[in-house]
């Protein structure tokens, strides 16, 4: 048949109309992304095949859109875009039929026009990787380009990312930088050839608080499974919750900030923050990437502290149950550590709650061999926030301190119910 994996077609068969793009296909069958974003299998035999629009026809005019340029309006606050990939800066991939990061940050605004109304903006890709590929030298590469556009003059940052490992960076961001003015993380849950795609609501929401008073390192994420709202999560309290729903980030242990209205765009808070211009622009970028995450379950051997201890691990944060145990043999490991000045903190697998120590006999015993009890911090943000500490001071008990201290509001004084 006359068609090409990435042309849109129209193909009918007994009646039935079918149109969407070419995608590869294994099977002999005619396979075709339709625009509800599912894919539909279609047996050639006594099927006919019109091509709607050729695949180069496509990309050329998708190229001369993404040339128009924007021309910015006065008075608007001006908001800098750093793209380092993800959902929110996909589109399909016609060889595999995968989603894979290919927009800029142009292509964002040529995608979203609302954005303009908002504010004036100038776009960068730092990356275009899917965030798994994240590390920690690409935080303080991002932590830098956030700075410089600040020092440049921008009101406001957006960084576009991957929504699975978003939290991680926005905490790196978060302890790494001192910003006068919003630092807002956005992604997408659904890629934009889906119908029901978050992306341009989450987009215009992030840009609300991009011009607004916030001045902290937020996420910005679809609030509920409807089109209502958004929350604006604190960057130290917030996980992704859920595999594939749009209202997948949380607050964990905290309310949100606040959320935008998406029909008024009218941004409500319900927690103090800090606002725009209260603090000077610093950044503290220096970051100890050999911190490791341990989850503890039951019966697991304490070879696999052993192992991080043995290895060189500057500092261990172990994922503990309930109120912050480990079984009695995993203990001398801890003391092992501490007395090795490699600092380990406690956090909770149940996420929700407070690490509190004192009340069983191993919650005792690891505090006796020097562990920090990690409060009620998340257990990405204490590994964020021990590869920051020990970036910044080398002399263990000044480090434990801070690992004590709340520095970016990851840790509460008081919990909630
Ligand atoms: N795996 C993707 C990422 O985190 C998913 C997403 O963008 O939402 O980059």
């Amino acid at each position: 048949m006359d068609f090409e994996e990435g042309d849109r077609v129209k193909v009918e068969k007994a009646g039935v109309e079918y149109e969407g793009i070419a995608m590869p296909s294994t099977t002999g069958h005619i396979i075709i992304k339709m625009v509800s974003g599912y894919n539909a299998g279609i047996d050639p035999e006594g099927a006919t095949v019109t091509v709607v629009q050729k695949k180069q026809d496509m990309e050329a005019s998708t190229k001369a859109a993404g040339k128009a340029e924007v021309e910015p309006k006065k008075g608007l606050p001006k908001v800098s875009i750093l793209s380092t990939g993800g959902t929110i800066a996909s589109k399909i991939d016609y060889r595999t039929g995968a989603v894979t990061s290919q927009f800029s940050a142009d292509d964002i605004l040529q995608a979203i026009p609302e954005l303009t109304e908002i504010a004036n903006f100038s776009g960068k890709a730092i990356y275009n990787i899917l965030s798994e590929n994240m590390k920690a030298d690409y935080w303080q590469e991002l932590a830098k380009a956030v700075v410089e556009e600040i020092k440049n003059g921008a009101d406001g940052i957006i960084v576009a990312h991957g929504t699975d490992t978003m939290m991680y960076s926005a905490a790196a961001l978060s302890f790494m930088i001192d910003t006068p003015v919003p630092i807002v993380f956005v992604g997408s849950q659904r890629s934009a050839d889906r119908p029901s795609s978050d992306n341009a609501m989450n987009a215009i929401c992030a840009a609300k608080v991009a011009v607004s008073d916030i001045a902290e390192v937020t996420v910005v994420m679809h609030s509920e499974s409807s089109d209502d709202k958004c929350s604006i999560h604190r960057a130290t309290k917030v996980r992704k919750m859920h595999t594939s729903r749009r209202d997948a980030f949380r607050s964990i242990n905290s309310e949100p900030i606040g959320y935008v209205d998406y029909s008024t765009g009218e941004i409500s808070t319900g927690l103090s923050y800090t606002k725009r211009n209260e603090k000077e622009l610093s950044l503290m970028a220096s970051l100890e990437p050999k911190c490791a995450l341990v989850k503890f379950t039951p019966g697991s051997s304490s070879d696999i502290l052993g192992y991080f201890i043995d290895a060189g691990y500057k500092g261990i944060v172990i994922e503990g149950t309930g109120l912050g145990h480990v079984s009695t043999d995993w203990i001398p490991q801890i003391e092992r550590a501490t007395s090795q000045k490699i600092p380990v903190i406690v956090t909770s697998q149940c996420l929700n709650g407070r690490i509190c120590d004192r009340v069983y006999d191993t919650g005792r015993d690891i505090l006796k061999a020097g562990a920090i009890e990690g409060e009620d911090m998340l257990p990405e943000v204490a590994l964020v926030k021990m590869m920051w500490t020990l970036g910044q001071i080398q002399d263990y008990d000044d480090a434990v301190d801070i690992l004590k201290q709340d520095i970016r509001c990851e840790i509460n004084e008081r919990s909630l119910e």
